[in-house]
């Protein structure tokens, strides 16, 4: 089944570190803050944070509860790229920024999460800083395991 997060391109879950063990736990209350966070509120080639509250769960130490994120410094997968943050709302989505990245065509729309990919920085798409994206990507997507 199509939601409509993912007709918009936007992820079903965000991944945050936990405030409580620091293992990676799932904001829960999504549609409330997709508004906040999500790509098309993002211009381009700028870094910057946003806060929201949201209910938090964690499977590793149980914490159930409202708290205050910071984003993308809370962000689960996250990472540094030549100086600058980047990050991914989860897993799967890591992944795909990951091939997008990989791949030599910026055509977007073929990809999940397209709106993401077409406001991603410009700073992650050239060549020059493909290695080092594509490393930082390994790390995240490997963080899982
Ligand atoms: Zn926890």
């Amino acid at each position: 089944m199509t939601t409509i997060n993912q007709w918009l391109g936007w992820p079903d879950k965000i991944s945050v570190n936990c405030p409580m063990c620091g293992s990676k736990a799932d904001v829960i209350d999504l549609k409330q803050i997709i508004i906040r966070i999500g790509p098309s509120t993002r211009p381009k080639e700028k870094q910057y944070t946003d806060y929201f509250n949201a209910n938090v769960s964690c499977l590793n130490c149980g914490l159930t509860k409202q708290k205050k994120f910071q984003w993308p410094v809370d962000a689960y997968y996250q990472g540094n790229v030549k100086g600058k943050v980047l990050w991914a709302w989860n897993l799967e989505h890591a992944k795909v920024i990951n091939e997008f990245i990989s791949s030599t065509s910026r055509y977007y729309r073929k990809y999940k999460f397209s709106s993401s990919l077409y406001h991603l920085p410009e700073h992650f798409k050239l060549s020059k800083n493909r290695g080092a994206c594509l490393k930082t990507l390994d790390r995240m997507i490997t963080r899982e395991s």
